[in-house]
């Protein structure tokens, strides 16, 4: 299946950029990982949006016209075999003839790539029984709210995660926990839904927003508030939430239970509401 690369479409193996790319030597880029639910983007619209905002937030502009982005993502998709995919679009500033942190000219173009890969969900019986998490300190920069490709950080606190048989990575910063490694996080406590708010502290997830939107249409009490650790450990339930995770129970924190240790009601109304919402939207086109 072929990739797109500044306006070509071609085979993976074909597909070569500089070493001298901005992305390779700054992390100075950006990306956006769209999900695919039978052949149909899942809210392209506010994905682009994200895009654009976090492309003004490094001041770059963007290589393509929302309609362009939208076309790319339609031929991969119709390329790709699998019904379900993944869609991940990265931008960098580029590769200049020489290294210099201060933006190159003007004269040199953005790198832009897409790519589609399958889906990978959540087995059922993962789902059922929940995954494990850690908290880590919360060692990213202050532009948290930006979906920049310098994920070191994020890589380092999600290995620390997985070196101890963990699924996540909560970050804590100043007593408050942010967000997940790759994840926005949701707790539950006495049947109220508590997330924390966007700042420039955390990613804006996409996925956040249908939670929030599907709380307020199924009068799910919610307070959009800062969470602090002591809160977090205290919770009934605690979920990640993202374009691939979906709703995913948290049931294992630091290794010790979360509530009674299995999913928690709000959290499988939740995940089957997304369901409900994703089967209508995808049926409407
Ligand atoms: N926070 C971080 C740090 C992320 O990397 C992600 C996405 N992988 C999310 C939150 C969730 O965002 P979305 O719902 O748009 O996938």
């Amino acid at each position: 299946d072929p990739v797109y690369l500044n306006g070509d479409f071609l085979p993976l193996a074909d597909a070569g950029i500089s070493p001298l790319d901005r992305g390779f030597l700054y992390g100075d880029g950006v990306y956006e990982v769209i999900p695919v639910y039978s052949r149909r983007a899942f809210r392209i619209d506010e994905h682009l949006a994200r895009l654009q905002a976090t492309l003004a937030g490094i001041q770059l502009s963007n290589p393509l016209a929302t309609d362009d982005w939208k076309a790319v993502i339609a031929k991969l998709i119709e390329a790709a075999p699998w019904d379900d995919q993944s869609i991940y679009l990265q931008v960098t500033r580029g590769a200049d003839n020489k290294r210099d942190h201060a933006f190159p000219p003007a004269s040199v173009p953005p790198t832009a790539f897409a790519f589609a890969s399958p889906l990978v969900t959540t087995p059922a019986d993962v789902r059922a029984r929940g995954v494990a998490a850690i908290t880590v300190p919360d060692l990213r920069w202050r532009r948290c709210d930006l979906k920049v490709i310098s994920l070191l950080a994020n890589v380092l606190a999600r290995q620390q995660a997985v070196d101890q048989g963990c699924a996540e990575a909560l970050l804590i910063r100043d007593g408050f926990m942010k967000e997940g490694a790759a994840s926005n996080i949701f707790i539950v406590k006495d049947g109220l839904l508590i997330a924390p708010p966007k700042t420039q502290l955390m990613l804006p997830g996409i996925t956040y927003d249908v939670i929030l939107e599907l709380a307020q249409q199924h009068q799910q009490p919610l307070e959009v508030r800062e969470i602090s650790e002591t809160e977090l450990r205290a919770a009934d339930e605690v979920w990640m939430t993202s374009s691939t995770k979906e709703v995913l129970a948290i049931t294992t924190l630091d290794g010790e239970a979360v509530g009674n240790g299995k999913p928690g009601p709000v959290g499988e109304r939740m995940w089957q509401w997304y369901q409900d919402f994703k089967n209508t939207v995808m049926r409407k086109g």
